[in-house]
């Protein structure tokens, strides 16, 4: 699969930047105690996509892929998950790692990609 070239996509960097990041929900401790299943409630495809699209598909190298160990091409990956291609997206991922599922339960995101990305630096408040 090729490589997305955010240079080339047509997007409005500006609007992306400013639209707000969707609240991540997680299930009561009451519930969680009693299962070994995922803490957080999983998005919906539809909110999947409207957190995809808020990428604004930063200049090669993009600072989140210069920061995740497997070199992950996050952009693409986003720019396939706001299209709804996600399927495809998981094929991306599995270019360059092979155990992507493990990868985003156990991958400290806050401080690698996730932790770099520049558009999370100019909104979120930590
Ligand atoms: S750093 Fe953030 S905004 Fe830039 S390409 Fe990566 S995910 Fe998108």
């Amino acid at each position: 699969m090729e490589k997305i070239p955010g240079e080339s996509l047509s997007i409005d960097r500006k609007q992306r930047a400013r639209l707000p990041s969707l609240d991540i929900s997680h299930r009561m401790v009451t519930e969680r105690v009693c299962d070994f299943d995922d803490i957080c409630i999983p998005m919906t495809p539809e909110e999947a996509m409207f957190e995809a699209s808020r990428c604004v598909h930063c200049p090669d190298p993009a600072p989140c892929v210069e920061a995740c160990p497997t070199h992950n091409d996050i952009p693409s990956a986003m720019w396939l998950i706001e299209q709804g291609e996600f399927l495809e997206a998981a094929k991306l991922y599995r270019q360059t790692s092979s155990l992507p599922e493990i990868c985003g339960r156990v991958c400290p995101q806050e401080q690698l990609c996730q932790g770099s990305c520049s558009h999370i630096k100019s909104t979120h408040r930590f």
